[in-house]
Parts: C-alpha cells; structure tokens; sequence
C-alpha cells in the first residue's frame, strides 16, 4: 500500500523554489472556503494591494495569475501581441529564448537582440534594434536572468522602448522581493513574476500588473486573445471591479492564503529592506566563496545578490558535488543550464532562504566537500571571510 508523502527536510539555496517559511506554510493549512465567499473576496484585495506595494506600482491591473510564473509570462504575451506585431526579444540567458517562442506561437514577429549568457542585455544594441526597426510596438527583456545570475538595467531599457513608442514586457520572476524593482518609476507596461523565488512561497502562483497604456492596446485588440484562460479581458472580471465577483476559474485558494502571507511578511520586514538583506547576505556568500577559491561569472557591477553562479574548481565533479550536499546536508544548490552545464553552480538566497545561517552552511558544507574529494582549494579561511563581512 502506498503511505502517506513527507519530503525530507532540505534547505534550498537553488534558482527555485525557495525555503518556505513556517508562517506561510501555516497559513496554507487554514481551512479552505470557497472562492467567492465575501471574506476570501476581501483577502483577494488585500493580496492586489500587498502586491502593488511589492512591484511598487499604482496599476490597476495588478493581480495573480492562477498558475506558475511561465503562465504569467504568457499572459503578458497572449494579451498584449496581436498577429503582425514585431516585438524586440533581448536573450542572454534561458528566459529570453521562451519569450521568443510565446512572440511566434501568438503571431508575432520576434527581432532578437542576443548578447552572452553571463552578460547584461546591452542598452546600445536594443536602441539599434530599434533603430533597424522604428515599427517595432514591443521590447521585452528578462531583468533578473535566474539561468545565469546577470541583472539587466530595465529603467535604462524601458527608456529606450518609451523614446520609441513601444510598451515592454519585463520578466521580474527572480526579482521580486529579492533585489531593486520599481515598476511606475521604470515605465515598466507589462510585468510578471513566480511566488517561489524572492517571495518564499510555494510555486504556482504569478504576480502579473499591467499599466494604462497595455491596458488599452488589450482593450483595443482587434483579435480575442488566443487563450481563453489567460484572457485578461475576462479574468477582470474575477478579480477587478469593486467587491462583484463573477466566477472566471476557482482561485487555487490555499495557495492565496500562502502569497498573502509572504507579502504581508515581506510588508512588515519593508521592500527596500529586503533589497538590503539580500546584498547583504550576497556580500557574505562571495568573501567566503572567493577565500576558497571561487570564482564567479559574472562581473560584479551585473551580479544578482539572490542567484549567485559560480564556476566549478578545476577537476572537480558537478553531479558529485551536488549530491553529496544534499545527501551529507540535505542542502540543494542548483546545476548550470545550457552551455553552463557541469561548468557552474548557480546558488540562490532567495527571501527566506537569504539569511546568516543558510550562508554559514552553505560555504563550510561547501568547503568540506571539496576538501573530502581532493579540490585543489585554500582551506580554513572562508568562515572567517564570512564573518569578517558581518562584523563590518
Ligand atoms: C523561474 C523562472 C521562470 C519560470 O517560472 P515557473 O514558475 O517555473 O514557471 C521564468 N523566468 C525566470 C527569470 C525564472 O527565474
């Protein structure tokens, strides 16, 4: 017979999901009613106000998709891109490749603005791009590229699509929470993120805001949206208006009591604040790595303090290393993807998983490891690194 499932206890320093704290996962097993009930109706509200505060923005249409942050990435594409629109696509990473794919399967034309994976999306090519193509009524561009640790400087590209014209589409999945983000200062139109990363609650939820002026192109949309589901002019429905609710879909209710509760969480401790420990924490992590040795990708004016990829010591084994730190320590740290694979570690502190504890285990589980399988690294120096930062 097959018994009941209890994962074992980990703690999660990867690109995602995050450690959950033990006040969302309590929120989580309060009871479930239903959906339209008037007090889980006044929950929803507080959820859009806590997460206008979090995205800084004043936008109306701010709200979670009922699905993990890929559903909000297309609920940004399938609205706002009508057949024969052309929409620069920056890739440096993973993500930017998707929004290519969401562009094309809703008839859209993607120009590609491609630049190394480990680099930031230049400024001066998006403004060339612009330039080949003056036509263009979309930039979209990742900010926070999980898949290599790079953050992108959106105020300085969604200026570029202003002085154009164009709206953007900005992919803040790992951002939230974890690092600055200022959707109304920006000029940000259209703005997706998960639950999982910097906000420490369990996936399947994505915070989406859409500003006036992607408001009014979805309103002006010559074509229905090519998803029924992910309609915003039909999910406002549900989730706008004052205090009416007309039944869209059931809310994944549960998981709305967790989201609420790691923004109320992420309201008490205060956004900027978070902002801070996560550089923190980062600073942390780096004086111990770099004392044993490591080195990261990135260069350091791009690095993102919550997703930290590093390259793998010479000689040393990827796969091994990573299981014996989740066997030894029941700590998991995340692999590369793509052409990073087997060269780099990607190591997340991301919300709650982002503090002084996680950062200690981290670098001396880290160290021993590689000391028990013979890595050529300085050992007895990285703790002492990493106090050295929090004394200071
Ligand atoms: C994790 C992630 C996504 C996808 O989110 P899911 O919840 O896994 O669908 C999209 N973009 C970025 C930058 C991410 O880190």
């Amino acid at each position: 017979m097959i018994t009941s499932f209890h994962p074992p206890k980990r703690t999660l320093m990867g690109p995602g999901p995050s450690d959950v704290s033990p006040r969302v996962l309590e929120a989580m097993s309060r009871p479930t009613i239903g959906h339209l009930d008037p007090a889980f109706v006044t929950m929803m509200d507080e959820v859009k106000v806590l997460l206008k505060q979090a995205f800084k923005t004043e936008n109306a249409l701010t709200m979670p998709v009922s699905a993990p942050g890929s559903a909000g990435m297309e609920a940004c594409f399938v609205n706002l891109v009508e057949p024969g629109d052309k929409v620069i696509v920056c890739q440096n990473g993973v993500f930017g490749g998707r929004m290519k794919e969401n562009v094309e399967r809703f008839g859209g034309e993607a120009v590609m603005v491609q630049d190394a994976w480990g680099a930031p999306v230049s400024v001066e090519k998006v403004k060339a791009a612009f330039a080949e193509h003056p036509d263009a009524k979309i930039l979209a561009f990742v900010h926070a590229e999980t898949s290599t640790g790079v953050r992108s400087d959106a105020q300085a590209l969604c200026k570029v699509a202003q002085d154009h014209g164009a709206l953007t589409i900005v992919d803040t999945v790992t951002s939230l929470g974890g690092s600055e983000l200022r959707v109304d200062e920006w000029g940000i139109d259209a703005v997706y993120s998960g639950t999982q990363k910097c906000l420490s609650c369990p996936p399947g939820i994505s915070p989406v805001s859409f500003s006036e002026k992607a408001l009014a192109k979805v309103q002006a949309r010559e074509t229905r949206a090519p998803s029924w589901f992910l309609d915003k002019k039909l999910v406002m429905g549900y989730w706008g208006g004052e205090g009416k609710r007309a039944y869209h879909h059931t809310a994944p209710v549960n998981s709305l009591y967790a989201l609420h509760e790691s923004l109320v969480i992420l309201q008490e401790e205060g956004v900027e604040k978070a902002w801070e420990r996560h550089a923190l924490h980062h600073q942390a992590l780096k004086a111990g790595l770099e004392a044993m040795g490591i080195n990261f990708l990135v260069d350091e004016a791009y690095r993102l303090p919550q997703l930290n990829t590093v390259l793998i010591p010479e000689g040393v084994d990827d796969a091994q290393v990573r299981s014996a730190l989740l066997n030894n320590f029941n700590l998991e740290i995340g692999a590369g993807l793509g052409d990073l694979a087997g060269k780099v570690w990607r190591i997340g502190l991301m919300g709650a998983a982002c503090n002084r504890t996680n950062v200690v285990l981290c670098v001396s589980a880290l160290e021993s490891t590689l000391a028990r399988m013979g890595a050529d690294i300085p050992v007895g120096k990285a703790l002492q690194a990493v106090e050295a930062v929090y004394a200071s």
